[in-house]
């Protein structure tokens, strides 16, 4: 079936609200196998709410909306959908006597207002609301259906699950499943390359690639009649991909870099301990940025200056003159700093130039050493990255996180 989202709210037109409930809706509606053709948003405006209804029931075979079902003025979805739809509304008991235990629940008293809440289209089937006080429901009108939903991400989840879900699923006959891996340490268009005759060959499972700084993911995805053949089709292709990108592969699913390093510092009991020049700060705030990071987060110290390097990490004003603070001798020394003033496990240095000034024909913007010591072995690596000064430190941020993953992994 073909779905259509509409979200309704003058709110989410204003920026002052992030349309979460699409994104959430479209991603289970496309896991039972249906498809989703439009996000739109209208405000609270009769007229436009219209329109837009009109336009998306006549390229959809269903219209799922959120917001507008409150009790107040501007809240206009059903009355504005029957009037679309042409259907009469009446008070529906089930939807009444609902009302008048929530209020009793929330002990507030119920004004006429709220008991508009209680009136549904004759002949739809109403969806209880166990989170809120306005119940939704789903209508149809010359084989076309529409589906109303409340605001609140909250109350609109669990109607979801407990209603719409259902209703879908018996409307279904397939299912469609996707699979992501995660890549590190390849550009998109070399990954790209490397899967390029299955990426022209594809028809399902369907393959996409998402990139951001950095970081590579691959999307398999299978459409079948029944969940066996949808994972033995994206099992085979996985594989594949895997068997061709097997050293940059970080994880699988909803994972990332970031969790991946954590859960190894985790499963190894070990502690990480920094000295940072060019990121500034930027790898100890993405490590700690889930609670509990106190059980494998030490130390982060920000050594910018060459002053601080000799104060703070000892590093040998000799060293300094003679290799440069952005150097792979300065990155060894500042290791060697830390170790004075931390017990952890894992200890990384990172020194470059981030610029866009303070290169020279030597040493590059974007020249950058990163170092880690774990027990008595030390690697520095040298990168040359590219982009403005905020894409280096942060290249120079995820690479010193993929250093100490692949330090840990077994
Ligand atoms: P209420 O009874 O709370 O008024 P409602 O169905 O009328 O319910 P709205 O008034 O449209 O819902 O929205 C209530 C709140 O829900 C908004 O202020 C916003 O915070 C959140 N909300 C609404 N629509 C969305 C959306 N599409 N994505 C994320 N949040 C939303």
């Amino acid at each position: 079936m073909n779905i259509s989202i509409l979200a309704v709210g003058t709110e989410l037109l204003m920026g002052k609200t992030v349309n979460t409930n699409a994104t959430y809706l479209s991603e289970q509606i496309n896991a039972l196998g249906h498809n989703v053709l439009y996000h739109l948003t209208v405000g609270d405006n009769p007229v436009r709410l219209k329109d837009t209804l009109n336009y998306l029931l006549e390229h959809s075979d269903m219209v799922v909306t959120t917001g507008g079902l409150g009790p107040t003025q501007d809240d206009l979805t059903k009355e504005v959908i029957c009037e679309t739809l042409d259907l009469k509304m009446e008070k529906h008991d089930l939807a009444y006597n609902m009302l008048i235990e929530r209020f009793k629940q929330f002990n507030v008293e119920m004004t006429s207002n709220n008991i508009k809440q209680a009136y549904l289209p004759i002949a739809c089937i109403p969806m209880m609301n166990q989170k809120g006080t306005a119940p939704g429901f789903i209508a149809e009108k010359d084989g076309k259906y529409i589906a109303v939903l409340p605001g609140p991400p909250y109350e609109m989840k669990h109607m979801y699950e407990n209603s719409l879900r259902p209703f879908l699923e018996e409307l279904s006959d397939s299912v469609i499943m996707s699979e992501y891996i995660h890549l590190f340490g390849i550009g998109e268009s070399s990954a790209e390359s490397v899967i390029d005759d299955l990426i022209t060959d594809q028809s399902d499972p369907t393959i996409a690639m998402y990139a951001s700084v950095g970081q590579v993911s691959i999307r398999v995805t299978s459409k079948a009649n029944d969940f066996d053949t949808c994972y033995e089709r994206i099992q085979n292709t996985t594989a594949e991909i895997v068997s061709r990108l097997e050293p940059y592969v970080i994880g699988f699913g909803e994972t990332s870099l970031l969790d991946e390093t954590i859960k190894l510092l985790h499963d190894n009991y070990m502690t990480v301990a920094l000295a940072e020049s060019c990121t500034g700060g930027m790898l100890a705030s993405e490590l700690i940025q889930f609670p509990g990071a106190s059980q494998y987060f030490d130390l982060g110290l920000v050594t910018y200056s060459n002053e601080s390097k000799m104060n703070l990490l000892k590093v040998e004003p000799d060293i300094l003159e003679t290799y440069g603070a952005v150097s792979a001798e300065t990155c060894e020394a500042m290791l060697h700093g830390l170790r004075h003033l931390s017990f952890s496990d894992v200890l990384v240095s990172v020194t470059g130039i981030a610029g866009p000034t303070g290169g020279t024909p030597d040493k590059p913007v974007g020249l950058v050493y990163i170092g880690i010591m774990l027990g008595d072995s030390i690697q520095v690596k040298k990168f040359n990255f590219t982009g403005d000064r905020l894409t280096i430190r942060k290249r120079s941020m995820l690479n010193a996180i993929n250093m100490i993953r692949e330090a840990l992994k077994p």
